[in-house]
């Protein structure tokens, strides 16, 4: 029987890149998956490659910077999987530019899916799982809002802003026996880093301790270790995977 046999999963920005790999890897672990994503029609692969692994998959459009979409998205999918025990808060996107180039919108756009969508989404999930007495709320951070990063002060804000965010939700969610953790991943191979030239890859690397991007799965795996009850007793904690980046 896999870790998650019965449980329900909700996977923000489920369509493609880390997202998708979650998908997979907690259906494989045998969840049913809730996947949202701001376009429908993107979900269709994901839907396909989840129900290849014997378990059912809702897509639902929704935008997570609007927090009436995800209450929306989160009564849809107890409705019809009857419980909610995974939440996974993975969409977001980068608008990078030197700070005295970055406009106020591109400060804002960053901000509001990244910080203000996984808000949303912790508020949104928080009372059906409080009345529940459990859950595992699980937010995609990155390493940039461990150490900065030149270039995306707007992402490095909005991802030190989860870590924040991940730590007063634990103290808060903890008497109910829901869970809030955050993963950091560093730089994994989506269609986030593959536009950078290979140049840049190449000084990348360089950084990396063990000198090469990760994978999607490898954030998946540690997701899905916060998600079964194997971390049962790890609250308000940010797991690093990133080649060893930031130690
Ligand atoms: P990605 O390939 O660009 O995928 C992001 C997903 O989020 C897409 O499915 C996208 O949908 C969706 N999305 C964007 N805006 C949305 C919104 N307002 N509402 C709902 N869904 C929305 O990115 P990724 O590399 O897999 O990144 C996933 C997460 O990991 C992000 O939070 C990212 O910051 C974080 N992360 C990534 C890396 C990395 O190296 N790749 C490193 C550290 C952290 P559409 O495709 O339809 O726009």
């Amino acid at each position: 029987m896999g870790a998650l046999e019965g449980r329900t999963a909700m996977v923000t920005g489920a369509s493609r890149g880390i997202g998708r790999a979650i998908c997979l890897r907690l259906a494989a672990a045998g969840a049913s998956i809730a996947g949202l994503d701001i376009e429908l029609d993107q979900l269709a692969e994901t839907g396909e490659l989840v129900r290849e692994k014997g378990t059912e998959f809702l897509s639902i459009e929704a935008d997570v910077s609007s927090l009436q979409q995800m209450q929306k998205a989160v009564e849809r999918t107890t409705e019809r999987f009857g419980s909610l025990d995974v939440m996974v808060n993975n969409a977001g996107i980068t608008r990078d530019n030197l700070l005295i180039r970055m406009s106020q919108e591109d400060w804002q756009k960053v901000i509001s899916i990244n910080l203000t969508g996984v808000f949303n989404g912790v508020k949104a999930v928080s009372r059906v799982m409080m009345r529940q007495k459990s859950g595992s709320i699980i937010s995609i951070s990155s390493v940039v809002g461990l150490v900065g990063n030149a270039g995306q002060a707007n992402y490095a804000a909005s991802k030190a802003g989860v870590i924040g965010l991940t730590k007063a939700a634990a103290r808060e969610l903890a008497r109910r026996e829901v869970r809030v953790n955050a993963v950091a991943p560093g730089y994994i191979t989506t269609r986030m880093t593959e536009r950078l030239p290979e140049e840049s890859r190449k000084a990348l690397r360089a950084q990396i301790p063990l000198q090469r991007l990760g994978e999607p799965e490898d954030v998946a795996n540690a997701v899905l270790f916060l998600a079964s009850d194997a971390s049962r007793y790890l609250t308000g904690q940010v797991i690093s995977v990133d080649g060893g980046m930031a130690m």
